[in-house]
């Protein structure tokens, strides 16, 4: 079992620490963990969506002292970053100053509007949804062109409020698996999804069967905000992999590709 997608208390929006992580991961027999909160906005912001630009590297010199004990599970250092477009050279530069095994990009912003909080989910009022998916997909593509990630997180994190197209959106799916594919991006199975109003993975079994198609490979993740979470929804990610098509994953080791096999 592998889970390359968790948080810590440093974002303010989930709890625990990175030990308590390991702790937790080490019970249910998670035996890659890769801590991903969130790298601080930009802007220089100070949200409820990530940690401060003076905790990181705290963060780093935390995870770092957990991933050199030579027990299991093996840890790995990581960001989740938000793709913002026309902040390339500025993110390119801030990922550049610690050793992280693994980056996600993930899209959690339209036009400023963080629409995956649940605080701001009326504001899916003001959009067109049909032009709104195609906004994100695009969005998408773009993350995984830069060059920046290893891996895009909750690849159709758009469907979380069941704000739903009235189109087959299996073309946006093409273009985006296209797109990593083609800059070597992995996608990853994020199975918070499973828990949220969507009720089930990210990303749909339809586009990761797409992705299988395109020869995009996947990471595995719960996008854990709390200890317990740790693991969550491993046998629902491998079932969908194995539906369609995938007999094995992929972790990051020093920003390099590492083969998990699932089947
Ligand atoms: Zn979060
Ligand atoms: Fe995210
Ligand atoms: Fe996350
Ligand atoms: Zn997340």
């Amino acid at each position: 079992m592998i889970d390359c997608h968790v948080h810590t208390r440093l974002c303010r929006h989930a709890s625990g620490t990175p030990l308590e992580y390991v702790a937790a991961a080490e019970a249910v027999g998670v035996e890659v963990l890769a801590f991903t909160d969130h790298l601080p906005l930009l802007d220089g912001s100070e949200t409820g969506y990530a940690m401060r630009w003076r905790e990181l590297p705290d963060y780093v010199a935390d995870v770092e002292q957990l991933r050199r004990r030579a027990a299991s599970p093996e840890v790995l250092l990581g960001i989740e970053a938000d793709w913002t477009p026309g902040g390339e050279a500025m993110l390119r530069e801030a990922l550049a100053r610690h050793p992280f095994d693994v980056v996600l990009g993930s899209v959690h912003f339209i036009d400023g509007w963080a629409f995956d909080d649940p605080d701001l989910v009326s504001r899916y009022e003001e959009w067109d949804i049909d032009g709104l998916w195609m906004r994100y997909f695009n969005e998408l593509a773009d993350a995984a062109r830069s060059g920046l990630f290893d891996a895009i997180a909750h690849p159709d994190l758009i469907k979380k409020f069941r704000f739903l197209p009235s189109f087959d959106p299996s073309a946006l799916y093409e273009a985006a698996a296209r797109a990593c594919a083609e800059a070597g991006v992995a996608i990853e199975v994020n199975t918070a999804g499973l828990r949220k109003p969507c009720a089930e993975l990210y990303p749909s079994q339809r586009f990761l069967e797409i992705c299988r198609a395109h020869g995009v490979r996947c990471s595995v993740g719960s996008d854990a905000h709390s200890p317990e979470e740790v693991g969550y929804g491993w046998d629902a990610a491998r079932e969908a992999l194995l539906a369609a098509g995938y007999d094995s994953v992929v972790f990051f080791r020093q920003r390099a590709a590492v083969e998990s096999g699932i089947a």
